[in-house]
């Protein structure tokens, strides 16, 4: 991960693209004022409106489904929804007339060459509708708002979930500068030198942005050696060069081939909540092929791909879960089995998880040892602002990954703080911050 992590502040076209988010700051407190936030996640679109007021937020918030046909149709329909859903919301909230300024969080690789333009890299997580990678993303729903042709929005900022989270945490906690996902996808971003990231250095002098300050006379070196900027690392793209063959089993090989992205975000697919299941699925039915399980009766049902979602191992690893409570979820699931079965599956489910957990905290510690010692502090205190059901609420996830990053990263004192909406609050934040210093 360290390598990776290093490799992709050089060049483009690395496994972990460490793309830059153009956000150089985290809320101060002073942000103010009435936003709208979009988040096209994993599963669902949420259309937000969030109000800042001395140091309090109050967010208001309507909930979208996203159907299948739409996520894997063409992009001008899946922005025609968008759009749809942005309109009703705001019928709803009644601000159809006001041009409010929003933030976008499009939960995607995208490689951004401002705050508020990035084109799609690839798309993740089951998504794939068509006619968007490589088109920018911002451009494609102002463009679907122009053809609804309803009502307006000035969409001031694209944000990455994980920016967003990050954001969220730090307007509670000054010390958050890393924010992290494991919900759907597996995803992290942290606030980097400048100086570090490279490859920013052979495209446009980005320095030219709000971010040059009166004192004009500064050299360039000078002003760029105490900035910093957010970096989305994408680092479930890890092991894409086979990095990972050795931890990879024939298990996550399995769901990886029937998977929409086959060889790719092969970290992703070990890590999070998407596949979890649909690993401990592959080996219930190898389990049950050589007659460990189930009596060796392959059902239909054990057969049958995404039966066994994720929020079931969080059920069935439930501390407070009696075996014949287990018992009664296998049978829910149509898998029928003894109570040894449920033993097994439990076990399963646990190895499943746990390692999902310890290799998110590997991943973890890499980033703030590299922050620690890019820094030459022989400690660090950080925070890390986390969001993603996952983590949320699986029974043991967020322990394992704290108990990880302590045994991999002895010199980094890591807080967890859980986002409160990170990627409404979060994304309107940066709607905020990028007005405010706009303004200036
Ligand atoms: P997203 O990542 O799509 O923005 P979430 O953070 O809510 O949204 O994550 C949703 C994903 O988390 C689901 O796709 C599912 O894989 C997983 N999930 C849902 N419920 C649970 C649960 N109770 N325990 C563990 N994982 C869950
Ligand atoms: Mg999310």
């Amino acid at each position: 991960m360290r390598e990776g992590l290093e490799a992709g502040l050089k060049s483009k076209g690395c496994t972990i693209k460490m793309l830059p988010s153009f956000v150089y700051h985290t809320p101060d407190g002073t942000e103010r004022g009435k936003y709208l936030a979009l988040d096209l996640g994993g599963t669902n679109f949420r259309a937000m409106l969030v109000r800042f007021k001395r140091q309090k937020y109050r967010l208001y918030h309507k909930i979208y489904t996203i159907p299948l046909e739409i996520m894997q149709g063409t992009g001008e329909e899946l922005f025609d929804h968008l759009a749809q859903c942005v309109c009703d919301f705001l019928d709803y909230m009644g601000l159809k007339k006001v041009r409010l300024p929003a933030g976008f969080t499009f939960s995607f690789p995208c490689q951004q060459s401002g705050i508020d333009t990035g084109t799609l890299v690839s798309w993740t997580k089951g998504f794939k509708a068509t006619d968007c990678v490589g088109e920018d993303v911002v451009s494609m729903l102002r463009e679907a708002i122009k053809r609804r042709n309803e009502f307006d929005l000035d969409i001031v900022a694209l944000v990455n979930d994980t920016v967003g989270t990050m954001m969220s945490c730090a307007y509670e906690d000054p010390k958050c500068e890393v924010g992290m996902i494991a919900g759907t996808g597996s995803n992290l971003c942290y606030m980097e030198e400048l100086k570090n990231i490279e490859k920013l250095e052979q495209s446009n002098g980005i320095l030219k942005t709000n971010e040059q300050t009166s004192e004009g006379e500064e050299s360039e070196a000078a002003v760029k050696s105490d900035l910093k900027m957010c970096v989305n690392t994408e680092w479930g793209g890890l092991g894409d060069d086979r990095c990972l063959e050795d931890i990879i089993t024939p298990y996550d090989a399995e769901v990886d081939i029937h998977s929409v992205n086959p060889g790719k975000q092969r970290f992703e697919k070990l890590t999070s909540g998407m596949y979890l299941g649909e690993i401990v699925r592959q080996v219930l039915l190898d389990l049950t092929r050589r007659g460990l399980l189930f009596k060796g009766h392959v059902t239909e049902t054990l057969k049958t791909p995404g039966i066994f979602e994720t929020k079931y191992l969080s059920q069935i690893e439930s501390d407070r879960l009696a075996l014949l409570q287990v018992r009664s979820i296998l049978q829910q699931l149509g898998l029928r089995g003894t109570c040894d079965d449920s033993i097994i599956v439990k076990e399963v489910c646990g190895a499943v998880s746990r390692r999902a957990a310890q290799m998110c905290g590997a991943g973890l510690a890499a980033v703030v040892d590299k922050i620690r010692e890019d820094r030459g502090l022989e400690r660090l205190s950080t925070t890390v602002g986390v969001d993603g059901a996952l983590y949320k609420l699986h029974p043991h996830f967020s322990q394992v990954l704290k108990e990880t990053v302590g045994v991999m990263a002895p010199h980094c004192d890591v807080t967890f703080l859980p986002s409160e909406e990170g990627s409404g609050k979060g994304a309107a934040l940066i709607a905020a911050v990028v007005r405010q210093k706009q303004e200036i």
